[in-house]
């Protein structure tokens, strides 16, 4: 991998941009202020230090799937991790996840033409009955074509959802995709189908499949649930275009066990005067079993704890706390960002601005953000802070992130820094999300990102009021 840091032509760009001696003296010295932490942030050593925070994370814990030895060793990581890091107020708030274990899977084609199939388990699928589930296969392009089917269409059969993910730089192609996964196999199930396989919610054409969480409703048959690798839903497609019946062997052992502890793990930059109100920067801990969990969400987690860290390494604190939270189990249901919402449901009022980072080590390339409609003008402000570092201003409010949206009953304004998810979907919930993927460079774009928001959140006098309702 390589590493450059472009640390002098973006002072420079920095300088140009912002022309400090045109604005206001306390606009000036906060162009100065994000100036600092951008150069701080964009050297290479600093690059190189939060790339080793993912690798850390990957080697360390691993694959860290809720309820896991994995995740309770990425639990015991983060603690220490913040402590030698110098955070205050280091805690692991206890969570209760669901827990699923993986075991032995596999699938191929039997007719017309045998041959094996790269496909694996989604996120809460039951196992198929001992040496496999064997059934002709039912083709359907989407979601909305297997809800058009009418009752009975798929007796005995396994429905094979086929409908491509589109790549997009802000991974929109991912959710008219996903919906089949979460509740497909009910859909098929409710059809007579005996089993329910996909192609993988995913841009890559490797033939690592994707996993995710899916669901099973209420009072309906819970049939195996698979999602093929996308070249083996080509493989797929192919053999079923030809016109003949195709039947397949789909073999998943997977099982449920007890509900688990996990922890949301917390660690603050205490603030100067008023650190009761926070900041919160989050991502999560977690992560699928497939793969190590480098880019979903080590590169979050990297992001946070380093971007607080550049905040703190400032000569006088901020006025206020920031926090970091490292969420339990955001993959398989949201457990963590439930329960940091219920515990700290009397203090939501004093959060004066959350944001989350996990999508990835790609640039920031967007600022969009949720807050009282008087502190728009703010967040004008804080667009241009962020504007040399390639950021422009988007046109919808800010989502805040999947662990945030608990957070919405205490209507807390919320800031996304969108990050470019051109190849993102190429990894995510895979056995390839590794470091290997991990660009210091484009990590390093988003901790001054990240530093500079938390920074410009933590100093401004008055906040951002609430965000509007819903
Ligand atoms: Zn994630």
């Amino acid at each position: 991998m390589k590493t450059t840091v472009a640390t002098v032509s973006l002072l420079t760009l920095l300088a140009v941009a912002c022309k400090p001696s045109e604005a206001p003296p306390e606009a000036a010295a906060d162009v100065a202020i994000a100036q600092q932490l951008a150069a701080a942030a964009l050297t290479e050593a600093a690059a190189q230090e939060a790339a080793e925070l993912v690798r850390s994370l990957s080697l360390v814990a691993g694959p860290r799937l809720a309820g896991s030895a994995g995740d309770a060793r990425a639990v015991a990581w983060a603690e220490a991790k913040l402590r030698e890091l110098g955070f205050e107020n280091v805690r692991a708030e206890p969570v209760t996840v669901p827990h699923w274990e993986r075991g032995a899977e596999s699938g191929e084609i039997l007719t017309p033409y045998p041959q094996p199939l790269h496909l694996t388990a989604l996120g809460g699928s039951v196992a198929t009955p001992p040496g496999g589930l064997v059934a002709e296969v039912l083709r359907v392009a989407s979601l909305d074509e297997l809800l058009a089917l009418p009752a009975d269409a798929a007796r005995g059969r396994i429905v094979f959802v086929d409908r491509v993910m589109e790549r997009k730089r802000d991974g929109s192609g991912y959710g008219p995709v996903v919906a089949a996964r979460g509740r497909g196999a009910s859909e098929a199930a409710k059809r007579g189908a005996v089993g329910f396989v996909m192609r993988s919610a995913a841009t890559g054409n490797h033939r690592f499949p994707h996993t995710g969480a899916m669901r099973y409703e209420e009072g309906v048959p819970k049939i195996p649930a698979a999602a093929l690798a996308v070249p083996d839903a080509d493989l797929l497609a192919d053999a079923i275009a030809l016109g003949k019946p195709v039947s397949m062997r789909l073999t998943l052992e997977t099982r449920w066990l007890p509900d688990a502890m996990s922890a949301n793990v917390i660690g603050e930059i205490r603030g100067r005067e008023r650190p009761d109100e926070i900041v919160l920067l989050g991502a999560h801990l977690d992560s699928w079993d497939l793969g190590t969990g480098a880019l979903d969400d080590g590169a979050g987690v990297a992001i946070v704890i380093s971007a607080a860290r550049q905040v703190a390494a400032l000569p006088q604190r901020p006025r206020r706390t920031i926090r970091v939270v490292l969420f339990a189990n955001e993959e398989f249901g949201l457990s963590g960002g439930r329960e940091y919402a219920r515990v700290h449901a009397d203090e939501l009022d004093r959060h004066v601005l959350a944001t989350e980072a996990d999508f990835g080590d790609g640039k920031v390339w967007r600022f969009e953000s949720k807050v009282a409609p008087e502190a728009l003008a703010k967040m004008d402000r804080l667009a241009t802070l962020l504007a040399p570092l390639g950021i422009t201003v988007g046109s919808d409010p800010a989502g805040g992130g999947a662990d945030l949206g608990p957070l919405a009953v205490g209507r807390v304004p919320l800031v996304d820094l969108s990050q470019d998810g051109t190849t993102y979907f190429d990894y995510h919930h895979t056995a390839d999300d590794t470091f290997d993927k991990i660009d210091p460079a484009s990590l390093a774009q988003n901790v001054a990102a990240y530093a500079i928001t938390a920074w410009f959140a933590a100093e401004d006098p008055e906040g951002f009021g609430r965000a509007p309702g819903e």
